[in-house]
């Protein structure tokens, strides 16, 4: 009997659908990779996905009824392990396109996990703390009862907070009438929290800039860096970046980009955006300019931080920088792919050079399976040690297999699920 996947007709016809890149994605690597056709159906879609609605008291007393989601792509590799994002334009396809690159991002690290990704349509910006604490709630009372620590972790992302971790984890835990810290990861340093968490992203973002410097030989010290995105990634991207000697030139969030060809003074930057509401529009260091501008300036090293398809085929003739390092994940689309390699562009991609999160999410997963924590030098070492490693097979593959430094990651990872899901008599 043919197999039904008839769910395929749940996706969003939305212009842009980052899942339909996620299956590009896939596809380019099983593909590449000579995989049976049932071994490429397999990997190409989510095997669970739920979706609930969940009624909310508003403080004016009126009931908001909002959408969540919550997608455990693969989970042949360990538990499934993926961030929660709160954003008005949130979809089922947004979160599947998210827990597919989780999937290939534990894959490309080796950490013993599957890929999942969950969310909630909303406008966070306009919840009060209240709110905020009664929809975290109401989404762990829908899902709750699918989490643990050897089923599926979630941790923050965009719009998620360590605050918000502990009101689920609280939750959680009232539930099940017990301790269990590691169901949720991102959470504060009190609740069990790691070390070194807030900024892993980053840090982990640096240690990849450092790993092209040496083995690619492209400047880090000195080097012009303009970064999409001041959030909690790309904010402490530049912070780093600076401290390291690099001169960032260009920073940005949605309200607008500010450019200074001598380099931004990022101290002061940050407490601008943070002094104003998540905004850079104001800051007196440099020009403004706008987010279109930044990805197209002319500078040594581009880092998108913020959202999907920022790069596409529209602009993608025009990027300037010879070396790409995606911190968002998706930042760029398929036809642009295509455009940046043959440019003889350098991209990084997302679910290597972004995986510093997830990595240390999982330490702060072991060390409250231990119930014993580590200090920041550890973390970092570990840390060092996990993306380097990462960095160095990719790099390898990347040496064997002609093509973008995408194909070469995806090609690595979907092989390691593969073996997984093979072993296990999947397909
Ligand atoms: P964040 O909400 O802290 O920051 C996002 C930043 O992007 C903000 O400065 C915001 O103003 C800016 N922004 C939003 N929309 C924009 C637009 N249309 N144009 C330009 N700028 C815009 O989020 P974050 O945690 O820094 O995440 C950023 C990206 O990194 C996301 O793609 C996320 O999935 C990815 N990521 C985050 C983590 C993590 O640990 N937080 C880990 C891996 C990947």
């Amino acid at each position: 009997m043919a197999p039904d996947w008839s769910f395929r007709k749940n996706m969003t016809p939305t212009p842009y659908n980052p899942f339909h890149t996620a299956q590009a994605q896939v596809d380019a690597a099983t593909e590449r990779l000579g995989l049976e056709r049932s071994m490429r159906e397999l990997l190409r879609w989510p095997m669970f996905e739920t979706q609930f609605r969940l009624p909310v008291r508003m403080d004016n007393g009126t009931m908001e009824v909002f959408q969540g989601y919550r997608v455990r792509y693969n989970a042949a590799r360990g538990p499934t392990k993926g961030g929660l994002r709160w954003h008005p334009d949130e979809t089922l396809d947004t979160v599947r396109a998210l827990a597919c690159w989780m999937t290939w991002k534990c894959a490309v690290l080796d950490l013993p996990l599957g890929g999942g990704k969950g969310g909630v349509t909303c406008t966070p910006a306009a919840l009060s703390e209240g709110e905020k604490e009664r929809l975290a709630r109401a989404y762990i009372r829908a899902v709750g009862h699918q989490l643990s620590v050897d089923r599926d972790v979630p941790a923050p992302d965009v719009n998620t907070t360590p605050q918000i971790m502990a009101w689920m984890m609280d939750e959680f835990e009232t539930l099940v009438g017990r301790h269990h810290a590691g169901v949720i990861t991102g959470k504060p340093l009190p609740l069990g929290g790691s070390r070194g968490r807030s900024n892993a992203t980053s840090v982990g973002g640096l240690y990849v800039a450092r790993a092209v410097e040496n083995l690619l030989g492209h400047k880090l010290t000195g080097a012009r860096c303009a970064i999409q995105g001041f959030g909690n990634v790309g904010g402490g991207l530049a912070e780093l970046l600076h401290e390291a000697g690099a001169k960032v030139i260009a920073v940005s969030a949605v309200d607008g980009a500010i450019y200074n060809e001598n380099g931004l003074d990022i101290p002061a930057a940050l407490k601008h955006y943070a002094r104003n509401r998540q905004e850079i529009g104001g800051f007196e260091g440099g020009d403004a300019i706008s987010n279109e501008q930044l990805l197209t300036c002319d500078c040594d090293w581009l880092f998108p931080a913020a959202l999907e398809n920022v790069i596409h085929e529209q602009n993608a003739a025009d990027i300037k920088a010879p070396v790409v390092i995606e911190m968002a994940n998706g930042p760029t689309s398929t036809a642009a792919d295509r455009i940046l390699h043959e440019r003889g562009i350098l991209v990084v991609p997302d679910i290597l050079a972004n995986a510093g999160g997830v990595t240390v999410s999982y330490f702060e997963q072991v060390q409250n399976t231990y119930n014993y924590y580590w200090s920041l030098e550890q973390v970092h070492a570990e840390l060092a040690r996990r993306m380097h490693d990462a960095f160095d097979a990719v790099h390898a593959e990347h040496q064997r297999v002609p093509g973008p430094m995408r194909l070469a990651a995806y090609m690595l990872s979907v092989e390691r699920v593969a073996e997984a899901c093979r072993l296990r008599g999947w397909v």
